[in-house]
């Protein structure tokens, strides 16, 4: 099959070519690799765009099931729902743990929905650049919503927030009053702090987790991109379903001033950016791999080891030799 015909597939809303082009772009083949920058090319359409969420959370806050409840909501208001992952812990557990279809198994056999799994990867530069660009199969293919799931460990948190919109901070209900060794720098880049679990007799810690965080965030420096009273926290539960559709009324409003104030195109052309950046530092980097460049480090770093040159003076020369090679 050709790219277009590949790209016309997409575009219609064909859920295997999908998940097929997604595969394709997982792949690290060198031919694979120029089919899939073709087919992203052909399916190149900024009118085309889904508002893409990032959702972070340790393991057990209940991310699995509140995108399960929350995506079922949307589904429910005819919405597309694209559901991936981000697994910086797939490199080490050989498994993937987000995005898992027997975690979410209703939304998974909704005809609305379409749920990826985290490919694994050792690298969570090379899970990140296969992640984007699956969003932007989604979004060509028509999704109205594009989660992007990933676990609370730091880094994956940064590279999420790069994919995405909106950033939402899933927490479970505190034991006592300390905020959870939640991150400034993850704090920061939430743009609303959901705690889980409001229900039942976790409910009252609930809420008294609601108003630390809700006090700790007035504390941080406003973000231009933030309207008065964001960042926000709010209770809700996954399980029964609470609060669920305020927490999409909040997106909606912040997603509104964001457009209507210039933010949003800022922000996803200033994403744009940081990505070409980062596939052309990626690019270099794995040139240093492959020959000739491999056998010039090696040869430069003998010399290096056998005092014949300086570090400094065989790095320096190592950067004149790749400025001439290919
Ligand atoms: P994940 O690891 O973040 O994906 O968490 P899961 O969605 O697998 O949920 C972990 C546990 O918390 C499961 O036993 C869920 O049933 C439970 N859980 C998730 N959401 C809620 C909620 O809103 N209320 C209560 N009481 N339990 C929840």
């Amino acid at each position: 099959m050709d790219t277009e015909d590949r790209a016309r597939l997409i575009r219609s809303g064909d859920r295997r070519a999908l998940a097929r082009a997604i595969t394709l772009v997982e792949s690290a083949r060198p031919d694979h690799r120029a089919e899939a920058l073709a087919l992203l090319e052909a399916l190149r359409d900024p009118k085309r765009e889904a508002l893409r969420i990032g959702l972070s959370g340790t393991p057990g806050v209940g991310k699995s099931t509140f995108i399960e409840a929350f995506g079922l909501m949307l589904t429910a208001q005819a919405l597309r729902v694209a559901v991936l992952a981000v697994d910086p812990s797939s490199a080490r557990s050989g498994g993937s743990i987000l995005g898992d279809k027997t975690r979410m198994e209703r939304l998974s056999r909704d005809p609305l929905a379409f749920i990826r799994p985290s490919p694994s990867q050792t690298q969570l530069g090379g899970v990140a650049r296969r992640t984007r660009e699956a969003v932007a199969l989604c979004e060509a293919a028509g999704f109205d919503v594009v989660l992007i799931e990933t676990v609370g460990v730091g880094q994956s948190e940064t590279v999420v927030a790069e994919l995405s919109d909106l950033f939402l901070l899933l927490l479970a209900p505190a034991g006592g009053d300390e905020l959870q060794g939640v991150k400034r720098g993850i704090m920061e880049m939430a743009d609303l702090i959901l705690v889980n679990k409001a229900d039942g007799d976790l409910k009252p810690a609930a809420l008294r987790t609601v108003a630390d965080y809700k006090g700790a965030l007035q504390l941080l420096r406003r973000r231009p991109q933030d309207p008065p009273g964001f960042p926000k926290t709010l209770p809700v539960s996954a399980l029964t379903g609470e609060g669920l559709a305020q927490a999409w009324e909040e997106m909606q409003q912040l997603t509104k001033w964001r457009k209507s104030e210039g933010h949003w195109d800022r922000t996803r052309a200033a994403q744009s950016r940081t990505w070409f950046q980062e596939e052309v530092r990626q690019g270099l980097l794995s040139a240093l791999t492959q020959e000739p460049q491999k056998g010039l480090m090696g040869s430069l770093g003998d010399r290096v080891a056998k005092a014949e040159l300086t570090p400094e003076a065989a790095a320096a020369e190592m950067l004149r030799l790749l400025g001439r090679t290919p």
